[in-house]
């Protein structure tokens, strides 16, 4: 929530949202104006189903307490229960976690998993926890939103900053609390707790899969084609990978310590062994000799055909879209280019393949994996390639589809798709045309 005073100029304030969850719901805003909605759809997706915001106080390895805020928010669950990551960061707000939870309920929607969205996060930088105090910490804050969470009311999952063992601990901790086993409360678990085969990599892979089957439309030719990362965490790695064995030319790479650019190419397997080596400086690592150490704000810059935004939201905004060189931004990140930048990019004809189709991957195999939860039976990791190739291949062809239909952006094609299932699913709860009430 915005906590300086509202100016009164600014309409939109007036609600007091923030002003990421703002920009993101403009982008529903856009596509109404391609798609014209029922004023109740309209009205049923304005606002958080639910926010929770929580102190989570935690006993720090010498003894004393520590207080972190938290929070969970359940966006809408008209399609199935909410579903989204749970984020630790140092930035993470309410407004951040309604935005991220109003983009999952849209990123289901686009690519048919049967789930609402959520979102949940902890403000803390946890490279200054010790992983007693992060397993305390985690333990917590499920005690705090444990009447929130459920197997068929809202799942959480891995985001930012938490991974498959932090996921152990909260499903072990919500198992505690409700005297039970219930998988299906958590995704992104190790394997040996429930978690899916391919949930790792889902994310990076998924957004490969949606780039490759857009080939043909977009000219790319993977042998001929280079590529900028921004990020190189679970997201960006698995994508550099796996572009790097399709043939594509990784030419520059970044993480929170700094970028590199190589033009010869970056082979992403050796370095990221060298970074976890060397205190995540990627500069000396193994690449072909010509790299050089560059800014992250350069590497944003680069002239490449592809770049891949996999880390923080508001990467590309009016300061920079202008300045922007690649000819496709395949957005892996959540948020990664701001409503005013999407304009720019527009009429400078740089195509944007939106956030909740391009990183939609990870959530899909999130499905799978509450699927073989609720059902005791696993899968082979080839059949979750396979079905994950396949939704996300369909997904992106009808909104490359529908953004050739209405001559619109990509992004607001993917909302126009979402918006179809969202809205079947609100009105077949009953609207006021089904209440025949003028
Ligand atoms: N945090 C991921 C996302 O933003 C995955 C969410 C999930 O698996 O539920 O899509």
């Amino acid at each position: 929530m915005s906590t300086g005073p509202l100016n009164p100029s600014d309409a939109d304030n007036q609600d007091e949202t923030g002003r990421i969850f703002r920009d993101a719901r403009n982008r529903l805003n856009k596509a109404i104006q391609y798609y014209p909605i029922s004023p109740d759809v309209e009205e049923q997706l304005k606002y958080p189903k639910s926010s929770l915001a929580v102190s989570v106080v935690v006993r720090m390895d010498n003894g004393s307490r520590r207080a972190f805020k938290g929070f969970r928010v359940r966006y809408d669950d008209s399609r199935g229960p909410s579903k989204g990551g749970i984020r630790y960061h140092q930035n993470v707000s309410l407004d951040e976690v309604m935005a991220l939870a109003f983009w999952m309920t849209f990123k289901c929607a686009v690519v048919g998993v049967p789930y609402g969205g959520a979102k949940g996060g902890i403000c803390v930088d946890t490279k200054e926890l010790s992983k007693k105090e992060l397993e305390r910490l985690s333990r917590t804050y499920i005690d705090m939103i444990a009447d929130m969470i459920g197997p068929d009311i809202d799942i959480p999952a891995p985001d930012m900053y938490t991974n498959e063992m932090v996921m152990g601990w909260m499903a072990d901790q919500y198992n505690r609390i409700k005297r039970g086993k219930y998988p299906g409360v958590i995704t992104g678990k190790p394997l040996s707790l429930g978690g899916s085969l391919g949930r790792t990599d889902a994310t990076g892979r998924g957004g490969v899969y949606v780039l490759r089957r857009l080939e043909e439309h977009l000219q790319l030719v993977p042998e001929k084609a280079t590529v900028a990362l921004q990020g190189f965490g679970n997201v960006g790695f698995y994508c550099a990978q796996l572009l790097h064995e399709a043939g594509y030319k990784i030419v520059a790479i970044s993480n929170s310590e700094g970028a590199i650019y190589d033009p010869d190419g970056i082979d992403p397997g050796p370095l990221k062994a060298w970074e976890q080596q060397n205190k995540e400086i990627l500069m000396g690592g193994p690449t072909n000799g010509k790299a050089q150490a560059i800014s992250n704000e350069e590497l944003l810059k680069l002239p490449v055909d592809v770049l891949v935004p996999a880390a923080l939201e508001n990467q590309i905004t009016t300061r920079n879209a202008h300045e922007i060189q690649a000819r496709i931004i395949l957005e892996l990140a959540n948020g990664p280019v701001t409503t005013a930048a999407d304009a720019i990019l527009e009429e400078r004809k740089i195509l944007v393949i939106p956030d909740i189709l391009a990183n939609a991957g990870g959530v899909t195999v999130s499905y799978f994996e509450w699927v073989q939860n609720q059902t005791g039976f696993y899968w082979e990791l080839e059949e979750v390639h396979d079905k994950l190739k396949k939704i996300m291949e369909k997904a992106s062809i009808n909104v490359w589809n529908t953004m050739t239909e209405h001559g619109c952006d990509m992004r607001t094609a993917a909302y126009i798709e979402a918006l179809k299932k969202l809205t079947e699913a609100i009105e077949a709860h009953g609207t006021r045309y089904y209440f025949n009430v003028p």
